[in-house]
């Protein structure tokens, strides 16, 4: 989405002046306000987060305070959606910069989903009896309206913690899955359960007639996976974990299931953020750790475990470009302008959307 440019007193002060300003402005707010920080936000963001977490942990936190009037997410923009689905209408939902999107989730929009679910339903037809031939599942990562159409249509939506369970409830309820936007979380999630990738699943390209496959394969296929991916996650690769394991034999190989098969293949330790936070957490001291997740998160628990050894897998590797830009600038000016009694970018999912999405995300949490 497209983000106006910032007011010039917020671009000319220094960093320890945004620093204050923040500070100020969020004392004077007091429990008005909750400030949420995603665990791949930088330092100078997460040092004013009251809470900080995954995307689904977020939403969760924020409803602990359903008196306070204003919920600023530093993430991007499917996870204040999220936030806004999940809290009280009371609860305004801010978003700093509007520009923080998520390239994962615009990998999938509406009008391409649409179109799949109507082309694969003209192959493998509706189900029989209350049996559907098809079932969708999106992951959390993705936008509002694509968590309603699943919601509409029966399907669920899932996190990198709850994936399998979610894959093997939608297998109970129909015969295939549609899985997306995330190819690889899908594939990783039925391989875990048994699958196999070669013979159980195709990958759908919206861009081409019945996504780059024959009937036969969309017929013979248990899951059907969006060509999506998340540009961190994807850089990962096995040469990297070859690297690691020559420089470090003990290394421990820990990465997230967006990462590619090959690389999941090779890590005895594969999980949610939030998992791999609590696993290297908890590991005995001196151990040494290779991480295949976002470099602030890994840069941030190698100082917080001093007594190990902690590094990306990546050496190479950027932080999530759209999070990056949560800037504390704008974290003042959203702050400021909530103070100013005019609130700037205030996420609103319209209530027709947030019904089917809310239904989704339920369906979720009744299967935790
Ligand atoms: S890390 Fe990947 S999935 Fe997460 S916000 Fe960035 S691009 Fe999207």
């Amino acid at each position: 989405m497209y983000q106006a440019p910032l007011p010039e007193e917020y671009v000319s002060r220094s960093p320890e002046e945004t620093r204050r300003k923040i500070q100020d402005a969020k004392a004077a707010l007091g429990s008005r306000v909750v400030i949420l920080g995603h665990h791949y936000q930088r330092d100078e963001i997460i040092e004013h987060a009251d809470y900080r977490g995954d995307s689904f942990k977020l939403a969760k936190d924020a409803n602990r305070h359903p008196d306070a009037e204003f919920i600023v997410f530093c993430g991007v923009h499917f996870m204040a959606e999220s936030a806004d689905i999940l809290t009280p209408d009371s609860m305004k939902v801010i978003l700093p910069n509007l520009a923080a999107g998520c390239s994962m989730a615009d990998m999938a929009n509406l009008f391409q989903v649409r179109s799949a679910w109507r082309q694969i339903e003209e192959i493998v037809g509706s189900g029989s009896g209350s049996r559907p031939a098809l079932v969708p599942v999106t992951y959390i990562n993705s936008a509002a309206n694509l968590k309603a159409f699943v919601g509409e249509r029966g399907g669920t939506v899932c996190t990198s913690t709850n994936a399998p369970m979610a894959v093997k409830w939608a297998l109970d309820q129909g015969d295939r899955l549609i899985f997306f936007p995330d190819q690889h979380l899908g594939r990783n999630t039925g391989a875990k359960l048994g699958y196999d990738p070669d013979a159980d699943m195709c990958v759908w390209d919206p861009f081409k007639p019945l996504g780059g496959n024959s009937p036969e394969q969309l017929l013979s296929s248990k899951f059907i996976l969006w060509k999506g991916h998340c540009s961190v996650h994807q850089r990962f690769t096995v040469e990297q974990v070859e690297i690691a394991k020559q420089a470090d034999p003990q290394v421990n190989i820990i990465v997230h299931p967006e990462c590619p098969i090959e690389v999941v293949r090779l890590a005895p330790y594969v999980g949610s953020t939030e998992y791999i936070i609590r696993t290297v957490t908890e590991a005995p001291s001196g151990t040494s750790w290779a991480v295949g997740t976002e470099i602030n998160l890994v840069n941030r628990l190698a100082n917080e475990n001093p007594d190990k050894k902690i590094t990306c897998l990546d050496p190479m590797i950027c932080p999530c470009s759209t999070m990056y830009r949560i800037h504390p600038s704008f974290l003042s000016w959203a702050l400021d302008s909530i103070l100013a009694g005019n609130p700037v970018n205030v996420i609103e999912v319209p209530p027709k959307v947030k019904h089917f999405a809310k239904l989704a995300l339920d369906r979720m949490l009744s299967l935790i």
